[in-house]
């Protein structure tokens, strides 16, 4: 079985694979509505939230989607901070839906600081939402979302919608205390199930909003995620057997407990780091704000990216990612998220090594893993 290290789909344990193989049910019957408030209990303790925590049958995309969709009417005028891909992501689903965007790009590679987000703010009032990526994927790295929230409450009214897909469940994310109005997160990246289930908190401030929002929605509406909710069901047929692996995941989850889980992320995280530099690779995320679930590195010059990363499946068996976009080819990006044994990761270290050195680079003399 390959050493997946890509930023999800993630592996995921032998139990939760079990639980996916069970029979189906009633998703209208009590069964599932057991089901369905073990889930949205079990999510709560990484969400940080008392407010509604809402399951949909869709991808992280169409989560980011419903986020836009529920709060917000044609010709609204929204900031779009991106500094990656997922960003670029989040500002054109709300252009295609008619908001007015405004782009914040930040060079990629660095962090969205919060003075240049309150500046932003500052220099044209009236946004009615602020979009932005918690931890970027396309580049490994995190903005420092809990100051930028206090910004945009201080600068403004605007309701702050967030996109913590590979984040949530990995990194501590405070909900409320940090006033994070929407935020969405996807099944595939840090809770140890496969694709197929995207997860929103809704706060007061986003429901409000939801009340006068024009943009077009249906399978996505929000009120209909709650209304159904409220009795145990979902409005669509749900991805059960996703369901059955999350109850599975979560209580293993929880049994790790939501700080062992953070602190883990931040270990391997800086591990992996660390043993990047010591084979000379230079880390491509600014290192204030170096990712805890995803680690890029710029490939060396005289490296072949494509050849890296296809000598790593092919003589390893380690799948890591290469870059994205207008990186595509220049940086590798290194998945530690989600479940994963710490030998996993060194495994995948000295995959990269040898790797390296079969295409020709010369590690520095005192490498090792
Ligand atoms: C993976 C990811 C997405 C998109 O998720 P899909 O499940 O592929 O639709 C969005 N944002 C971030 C930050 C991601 O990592």
């Amino acid at each position: 079985m390959a050493n997946l290290r890509i930023p999800g789909p993630t592996p995921i344990p032998d139990n939760v694979r079990e639980a996916l193989s069970a029979q189906m049910i009633n998703h209208r019957g009590p069964e599932y509505a057991a089901l369905l408030g073990r889930v949205t209990e079990g999510l709560r303790p990484f969400f940080r939230t008392e407010h509604d925590i809402l399951i949909y049958t869709c991808s992280g995309t169409g989560v980011m989607e419903a986020a836009i969709v529920n709060t917000l009417s044609p010709g609204d005028r929204v900031l779009a901070v991106s500094i990656g891909s997922f960003g670029d992501r989040f500002g054109t689903i709300a252009e295609v839906y008619g908001a007015d965007v405004t782009r914040l790009n930040v060079e990629w590679g660095m962090a969205a600081e919060p003075d240049v987000v309150g500046a932003a703010l500052r220099a044209a009032p009236g946004y009615k939402a602020v979009l932005i990526t918690h931890n970027e994927t396309s580049t490994g790295v995190e903005n420092p979302i809990e100051a930028i929230a206090e910004v945009v409450h201080a600068e403004s009214d605007a309701l702050l919608l967030v996109d913590a897909v590979s984040s949530m469940g990995c990194v501590p994310v405070e909900t409320d205390a940090w006033g994070l109005d929407l935020i969405v997160t996807g099944s595939q990246k840090g809770w140890e199930v496969p694709p197929g289930l995207a997860m929103a908190a809704v706060g007061p401030r986003a429901w409000q909003a939801f009340e006068s929002a024009t943009m077009p929605r249906f399978y996505l509406d929000l009120g209909k995620h709650r209304d159904y909710a409220a009795i145990g069901q979902p409005p669509w047929t749900p991805a059960v057997s996703v369901m059955y692996g999350l109850d599975v995941s979560l209580k293993r989850m929880n049994e790790e407990g939501a700080d062992a889980i953070f602190a883990r992320h931040a270990a391997a995280a800086a591990r992996v780091r660390g043993q990047m530099e010591a084979l000379g690779l230079q880390l491509f995320a600014d290192p204030r704000y170096a990712s805890n679930t995803i680690t890029a590195v710029s490939v060396p010059d005289g490296v072949d990216g494509k050849a890296l990363t296809a000598t790593m499946r092919e003589e390893h068996d380690v799948v890591i990612a290469g870059g994205q976009g207008k990186l595509a080819g220049q940086i590798i990006r290194f998945g530690h998220l989600g479940w994963f044994q710490q030998r996993d990761l060194d495994e995948a270290v000295e995959a990269l090594r040898a790797s390296l050195i079969t295409l020709g680079y010369q590690v520095p003399a005192a490498a090792s893993v």
